[in-house]
């Protein structure tokens, strides 16, 4: 993986705190008081075990853009 930087968000509406990001990606991820998936920092370096805690979220709750250029790289475009 590249050493590009991303912005990881988690929107709180969807997600249902079923914890699976943070089990795949302790160091992206953590929960909240109200069993919720906080990302662990605004921007963080690219990683395949981010990619996958975002491909593996049951509710697509995680986000993920290339910080500098915006490009989405989670979710991709059917
Ligand atoms: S995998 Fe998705 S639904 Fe589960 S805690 Fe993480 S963001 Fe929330």
């Amino acid at each position: 993986m590249s050493e590009s930087k991303w912005l990881v968000t988690v929107d709180k509406e969807l997600c249902i705190g079923s914890g699976g990001c943070v089990l795949r990606a302790p160091e992206g991820f953590e929960l909240d008081e109200a069993r919720q998936s906080c990302p662990r920092a605004e921007v963080m370096a690219a990683s395949e075990a981010v990619l996958d805690a975002a491909e593996n979220c049951p509710v697509e709750a995680i986000t993920i853009v290339e910080e500098g250029s915006g490009v989405v790289v989670f979710p991709t475009l059917p």
